[in-house]
């Protein structure tokens, strides 16, 4: 990348906005620019949620970064796509749900195709998407519907039951109207628009989705649930760190091999440089969605 491309960059996002993080070094993977995006802005938890867990701001406690000790209400989770979320963002997106279910060692969720004619623009407003009975994974291209800052990537939102520590039903919005989200691998950036990697991403709302809270980098500097997360070209995290996997335990049990945490961590190396996430997501897409098939 040009030095052109970089200011149009430190325009975009050095212009008035406080809640971004950016921090260009002289770190350069793959022709790009290295900088960390807040998400902060991402995951909003009411009173009542802070309420059904006053230990999740607090790193002593076991229930830190939880907001919802009890998980979902009922497993698996059925899942939808918005009708515009084209086969790589699938895949990568679903890789994120794999890493999440070989953390626990079972099945966590239910894919069901797609919500046929829904996007994340069909909905008037950010919170109406939970008014219809679909854990729906979106996009949005006018974000400012969700009347959340441009630089915000996505946002997960939930309803939780009568006990605040359950989760009902949630929706997961991408603001593909200021970003590229897909594979930050093969995937390049626009004079308009970054890179970020859907994998990452979704790993990172989806344990909000579980019911996850954020982590202080302080506290565990290798959680993916850190409320900031590098974008850009070449730029990944689709890792989990152990406190990660503690935590998503913590809520869900484990079974069989995930029980050993050390034996998983020792294992992931392999899940992660082998692409078996990937592989693992792109057969289930295919099992479930036969018209995506290519003939
Ligand atoms: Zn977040």
């Amino acid at each position: 990348m040009g030095s052109k491309y970089f200011q149009g960059v430190m325009m975009r996002y050095a212009a008035g906005v406080a809640g971004i993080i950016v921090t260009f070094g002289n770190f350069v993977a793959c022709g790009s620019q290295l900088y960390q995006v807040s998400v902060k802005e991402d995951f909003s938890p009411s009173e009542q949620v802070k309420a059904a867990n006053p230990e999740m701001e607090n790193p002593d406690s076991t229930l830190y970064g939880i907001h919802a000790p009890s998980g979902w209400k009922e497993l698996p989770i059925r899942f939808q796509f918005g009708k515009d979320m084209n086969q790589e963002q699938k895949v990568h997106f679903l890789a994120a749900i794999k890493t999440w279910e070989w953390a626990v060692g079972k099945n966590l969720f239910e894919y069901l195709g797609t919500h046929e004619q829904t996007n994340g623009d069909t909905f008037v407003d950010l919170y109406s998407s939970l008014t219809d009975e679909v854990n729906g994974q979106y996009l949005d291209a006018n974000w400012v519907k969700t009347k959340k800052p441009n630089y915000v990537l996505a946002t997960t939102i939930w309803n939780n039951g009568p006990d605040y520590s359950l989760i009902t039903k949630a929706d997961i919005r991408f603001n593909e109207e200021h970003y590229i989200i897909g594979n930050s691998l093969t995937n390049f950036a626009t004079d308009t628009k970054e890179v970020v990697d859907m994998q990452s991403l979704a790993l990172h709302e989806l344990g909000h989705f579980l019911g996850l809270a954020h982590v202080d980098a302080e506290v565990d500097s290798l959680s993916i649930m850190n409320p900031s997360l590098f974008i850009g070209e070449g730029l990944t995290s689709r890792r989990l760190s152990r406190g990660d996997i503690d935590r998503i335990q913590l809520v869900y049990g484990c079974e069989g091999n995930s029980c050993d945490v050390d034996a998983l961590l020792e294992e992931a190396e392999d899940m992660y440089s082998n692409e078996a996430f990937e592989k693992t997501a792109a057969l289930w897409l295919d099992s479930n969605a036969p018209s995506l098939r290519a003939h």
